[in-house]
């Protein structure tokens, strides 16, 4: 039953639709069905660590008969061979559905992965609409090149869907995630099984069942519940999809790319985590780039694998940065994600907020200094503070591994080389931010460092045409943009011999 969440903002009252949970079974060829063995899971609200819904739990059965219905909507099914115009039509109507539930979907966003509401709404939902728009309008641009032979041929190149295509997502943003993988691969005319975060199944569920309203034709898009190590497995395992884009932790990057190398060699996209660094230069406006340093690591309560966790500040300017940050920590507001005011919710989950934690304290067993933060906030669910570390070393693991979490590693450099040399020392290379005026050395450092976006006095500054992905451990392969299509299709090169052509 839907029922009422108040929340204050000041004086104002505001009274919120807590979403019915309607779709809480498996998508598979345009209808909701329970998993074969009948299983269910639940989902929990991290405000609270209360169950919400119990969501079924698909495992290989089930994946398998999903590969079926995107098998036969590929081979034998209208979806890939219609013209791109008409698939760009459906996507439209599937982006207006879409629009007219905004407010739903951020609300169910919000009780499943703790993500802000009012941002879900006026943000991540429209960038969701965006990137579906974005690539219908693509679809009826994709075709191949006319080559040109040294011989008496005629050659050129078509760009065909690369056919059923497994998509395995993470909770940090369930819905940009869902349509960074799915719209590209609707527009190439590809079919897919999606596999949705066990921990943020709900808004999945809800787009697949826009997706059907919108037209698109069963089996086409099939959502499958369940957990990695199972119903993921299954996917990376089987011997007919075509393609796995993953996006994750690096951990199950490689068990997918292994898998896909002992099963039928299927593509592989990996997009994977990062301890992205920002450089801030001596000729920084302080106040404004405490402000950028901290949004970058906290922003989505640092649950984002581009946060900028690696913060290396100019000498010259490091004692009034740090005081500044700490200023700027302090005022930072955590609460419940309903409430307009707030700036940071919970954790995921109970799993996320202990290896957060438990990162705070590996920091200080280490030899780093708290400034802000480090503890618990509140005293239910799953809140953390944010947390930023001074006297920070490169080699401890606070500056080495992904927290995925509030916590800033903040450190003092003297030159530009060293600052260059530092940031690059990540096993990573997804993101990297730097502050200065001055475009020459901006120039030299995001020609210098090994990662695959970096952001110029901004962070997280982001739309559909910006290719994502990483380099180094943070895998291979571009979601978003036109980058972001390209990997949904196969390149077929056709050769006729030319008779009595007047040229060649
Ligand atoms: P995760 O790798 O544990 O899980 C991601 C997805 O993979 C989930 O759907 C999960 O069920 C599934 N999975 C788990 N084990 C599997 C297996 N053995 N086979 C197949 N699928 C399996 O990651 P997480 O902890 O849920 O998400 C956080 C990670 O995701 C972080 O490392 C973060 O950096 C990364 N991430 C990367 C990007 C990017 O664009 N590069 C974006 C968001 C998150």
């Amino acid at each position: 039953m839907a029922n009422h969440h108040q929340s204050s903002n000041g004086s104002a009252e505001i009274h919120i639709e807590i979403p019915e949970i309607k779709f809480t079974k498996l998508f598979i060829n345009g209808e909701f069905v329970h998993s074969i063995k009948g299983r269910t899971f639940e989902t929990l609200d991290p405000r609270t660590g209360e169950a919400i819904a119990r969501i079924a739990e698909g495992d290989k059965d089930d994946i398998d008969v999903a590969v079926k219905a995107a098998r036969e909507a590929f081979d034998h099914g209208p979806w890939p061979r219609m013209p791109g115009s008409q698939r760009a039509r459906i996507m439209h109507k599937f982006a207006d559905l879409i629009e007219q539930h905004a407010e739903e979907l951020a609300a169910l966003d919000c009780i499943d992965a703790g993500k802000l509401f009012f941002r879900g709404k006026a943000v991540e939902i429209p960038s969701a609409v965006g990137m579906l728009r974005y690539y219908a309008g693509a679809a009826d641009k994709i075709h191949g090149d006319v080559l040109k032979s040294t011989r008496s041929l005629h050659a050129y190149t078509l760009k065909e869907p690369i056919g059923v295509v497994g998509q395995i997502i993470p909770w940090n943003y369930p819905t940009i995630m869902f349509f960074m993988k799915v719209a590209p691969a609707l527009a190439a005319g590809c079919t897919m099984v999606v596999k949705p975060a066990e921990q943020t199944p709900l808004s999945a569920l809800f787009y697949a069942n826009l997706a059907k309203q919108a037209g698109i034709p069963n089996g086409v898009l099939n959502v499958v519940t369940g957990f990695g190590r199972t119903t993921g497995a299954a996917i990376s395992n089987h011997m007919d999809i075509d393609m796995v884009s993953f996006t994750g932790s690096t951990e199950v990057g490689r068990l997918i790319m292994q898998a896909a190398a002992t099963s039928n060699l299927k593509t592989v996209s990996l997009e994977l985590g990062g301890k992205s660094p920002l450089i801030i230069f001596d000729d920084a406006d302080v106040g404004n780039a405490a402000e950028l340093a901290l949004n970058a690591v906290v922003f989505n309560k640092g649950e984002i694998c581009v946060a900028g966790s690696r913060v290396y500040v100019h000498e010259g300017i490091y004692d009034e940065f740090v005081k500044k940050l700490a200023e700027k920590a302090e005022a930072w507001k955590l609460g419940d994600p309903f409430d307009p005011s707030t700036c940071q919710g919970p954790q995921v989950d109970k799993r996320q907020f202990e290896k957060v934690l438990s990162y705070i304290d590996i920091g200080m067993k280490e030899g780093a200094t708290l400034l802000t933060g480090g503890k618990r906030w509140g005293s239910k669910g799953y809140y953390i503070e944010p947390t930023v570390f001074v006297d920070v070393k490169e080699d401890m693991r606070i500056a080495t591994d992904e927290i995925f979490g509030p916590v800033m590693s903040l450190m003092k450099f003297r030159t530009i080389e060293e600052a260059i040399e530092r940031a690059n020392s990540s096993k990573y290379g997804l993101a990297a931010g730097i502050v200065t005026k001055d475009l020459n050395v901006a120039n030299r450092v995001l020609r210098s460092i090994r990662s695959g976006i970096i952001w110029i006095n901004c962070y997280f500054e982001f739309d559909s045409d910006f290719p994502y992905g990483g380099y180094k451990l943070s895998g291979f392969g571009r979601d978003s943009g036109l980058e972001g299509l390209q990997k949904y299709l196969q390149v077929k090169t056709v050769v006729t011999p030319l008779h009595d052509s007047p040229w060649l």
